[in-house]
């Protein structure tokens, strides 16, 4: 069985609810290639009103970008895995973004424990990983990357694991407008895939999308996605406009 290809929008913190539904409209209408699963990581408040939007366009997929680990209680602004899974047409959720990882200190045994919270709620974890700017000059990014994946996700069952789909994204690389190479993105992937089958064997490692994330646009996403290992993107800033998004899922 081939691995699914998916390319996924990360909005962000963009977007107000009307504009937020005026994108789900755009791209629920837009000609996207029936081979891709197209997914939507819209912030909370957009979520209830996307789903039913999405309904019936069967590669068009909902995700949220971040959950609690705890399945509720007193964590003030905060949402739990079980809160996103009561929404009826959401399946993903982004676990581990660089932005979290920096802004928010979230560390690996945090994101294993909402990995946890994500897949005991019959979610998908989006799971993120990538290395700082002084690590890959450093030539330190596979063991970074490689312990960002082992302590995050490794505890895992292989059934578990099964339902993860693991995102690439160099932090040097996201909102920046320098891209990865197609060279240096295979190279990782290729390690990241490896380091699975080290884990859980080939046949687990050969089912897993990859994603890659970090200034994916129209003009590279060919490239990129062409690359043996690479199998779709993760996309920040253009997802945030139809005609860029769907140009990137026609073009894979
Ligand atoms: C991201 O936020 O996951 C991302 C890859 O952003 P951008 O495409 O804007 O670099």
């Amino acid at each position: 069985m081939a691995r699914q290809k998916i390319v996924a929008g990360n909005w962000k913190m963009n977007k107000n609810l009307t504009e937020g539904v005026a994108l789900a409209k755009e791209l629920a209408a837009g000609d996207l290639n029936a081979e891709v699963e197209v997914i939507m990581c819209t912030p909370f408040i957009h979520l209830t009103a996307v789903a039913p939007i999405i309904q019936g366009v069967s590669n068009l997929k909902l995700g949220a970008q971040n959950c609690h680990q705890e399945a509720s209680g007193a964590y003030t602004g905060e949402i739990s895995a079980a809160m996103l899974a009561s929404i009826e047409g959401i399946d993903y959720v982004i676990i581990g973004h660089s932005e979290r990882r920096a802004y928010f200190g979230e560390d690996n045994a945090v994101l294993a424990a909402k990995t946890n919270a994500v897949l005991a709620n019959g979610l998908q974890p989006i799971f993120c990983c990538g290395e700082p700017l002084e690590v890959r000059e450093a030539g330190d990014h596979v063991q970074l990357v490689s312990q960002q994946l082992r302590e995050g996700l490794f505890h895992l069952s292989a059934e578990e694991f099964s339902k993860i789909v693991v995102a690439y994204e160099p932090v040097w690389a996201i909102g920046t407008g320098v891209t990865a190479s197609p060279e240096q993105a295979q190279d990782m992937h290729k390690e990241i895939r490896t380091l699975i089958a080290s884990k859980y064997g080939d046949q687990v490692a050969d089912d897993t999308t990859i994603l890659y994330g970090g200034s994916v646009k129209p003009a590279n996403a060919n490239e990129l996605f062409g690359q043996p290992d690479v199998d779709g993107g993760l996309v920040g800033g253009a997802s945030l406009k139809a005609a860029d998004f769907i140009a990137i899922v026609a073009g894979y």
